[in-house]
């Protein structure tokens, strides 16, 4: 008998294991998850920094968040695994009055969203969350106390196990070669290890998902970006809750990872491509970045093989591209996160259940972030953007 299988996801990163978690507890059980790698996680969700956050400047970033940060919560609760959530903060801090101005309008709106933590700083409270930061051009900034981190491989394993204990199926090793559609309607893949036949199909292929949408002749608008990080040797002096701090002049932001620092910052240059090589000159430009910040970390030791890139999977606007393909019935988009795909990935599970089984959702408003907005002239761009 050739498989059939109600849902066939491709993809079983972060976004596809909670896609898979959410129709599974709506009651949809023949959920097939095909992954290529021989084990989960190689694609980018094993190289996220696991940073969520609420402070975003757009109504659908911020919804998406509000959605999945009690979700990773109550994680162990709800999946029977730890998300490694850790209420630490984002703090962004403003060199500028148009910054503080931006800054200003964002917790407005987030708070006019349910946002109710989020509160603006001065320079003077900026100081005392890292006594050694040189704060004199600093002119405020913005906090909020449940943004934070969470642990991506944990709660994609979560995901997957508690949908594999309601009867989803997950097949590694096995890379999705085609989807067919019939009379404009999916059919069904093609894999490695034979054929599927199935009326719906979800592209959660990350940063490959273009290739993997062009196989149903469809043109999506995702292309990945390499994006590096570089971890610090231990620091000591550091406070015990260290919020991840964002220069908002430089774009360099940091974290506290065990005992030293995760550090990043979005090189200007860097082209779309799938190249993952790091590349050294951009832990110079880290160091000098935190030295100019923080000039105790001056002192900080990396060692550069600890240092990894991975890949962001970039959209025109800076938001995910979620819901049905308008060419073909039965093909859903998960993807386009450009960097907030471990963040989102409860709401994003939950919306695509729901637009799967229902036809509507009431997490975002699913217009906002259907893949017709940028045919339409309806991107809403976001500028809080890592
Ligand atoms: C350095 C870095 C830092 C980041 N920091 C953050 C952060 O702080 N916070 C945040 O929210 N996000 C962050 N991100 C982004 C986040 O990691 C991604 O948005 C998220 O992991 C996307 O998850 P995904 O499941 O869609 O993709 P992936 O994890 O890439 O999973 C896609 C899977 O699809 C599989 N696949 C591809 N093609 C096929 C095929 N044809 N057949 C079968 N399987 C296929 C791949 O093998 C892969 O496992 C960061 C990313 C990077 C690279």
């Amino acid at each position: 008998m050739p498989k059939s299988a109600d849902v066939v996801i491709i993809g079983a990163g972060i976004v596809g294991s909670s896609i898979a978690f959410h129709l599974t507890e709506a009651g949809c059980k023949n959920v097939l998850l095909i992954e290529r790698e021989t084990r989960q996680g190689l694609g980018s969700t094993g190289k996220s920094m696991g940073g969520v956050r609420a402070q975003f400047a757009t109504d659908a970033n911020i919804r998406m968040s509000l959605y999945s940060i009690p979700i990773f919560a109550q994680f162990e609760e709800i999946t029977g695994c730890p998300s490694g959530y850790k209420p630490h903060g984002y703090l962004f801090m403003a060199t500028n009055d148009w910054h503080m101005n931006y800054l200003r309008k964002n917790s407005a709106r987030q708070k006019s969203l349910g946002l109710k933590k989020v509160e603006l700083l001065s320079r003077d409270d900026i100081r005392r969350v890292l006594p050694q930061l040189r704060a004199d051009d600093i002119v405020g900034g913005s906090f909020c106390p449940t943004d934070g981190f969470v642990d991506p491989n944990s709660v994609m394993t979560g995901f997957t196990t508690r949908a594999l204990d309601r009867g989803a199926e997950l097949w590694r090793g096995t890379e999705v070669t085609g989807i067919y559609a019939d009379h404009g309607a999916v059919s069904g893949v093609h894999t490695t290890k034979g054929a599927v036949s199935a009326r719906v199909v979800v592209n959660a292929a990350g940063p490959w998902a273009a290739s993997v949408a062009r196989t149903a002749g469809v043109e999506l608008p995702v292309e990945p970006l390499r994006r590096m990080l570089v971890p610090t040797e231990p620091f000591p002096g550091l406070p015990e809750r260290l919020p991840m701090i964002i220069d908002m002049t430089s774009g360099w932001h940091f974290r506290q990872e065990g005992l030293g620092l995760l550090m990043a910052w979005a090189h200007p240059g860097e082209q779309p491509g799938f190249r993952t090589d790091f590349d050294p000159a951009y832990l110079e430009k880290n160091l000098t970045h935190a030295a100019e910040r923080v000039p105790a970390f001056a002192n900080l030791a990396v060692n550069p093989r600890r240092c990894w890139a991975g890949l962001y999977e970039m959209s025109p606007d800076h938001h995910a591209i979620l819901g049905p393909s308008p060419e073909i019935r039965g093909l859903f988009f998960a993807n386009g996160f450009s960097g907030h795909g471990v963040m989102h990935s409860p709401a994003t599970g939950r919306i695509l259940a729901d637009l799967i089984l229902r036809g509507r959702t009431d997490v975002i408003d699913p217009d906002e972030l259907n893949v017709q907005r940028f045919a339409e002239g309806r991107s809403i761009e976001e500028t809080a953007v890592l």
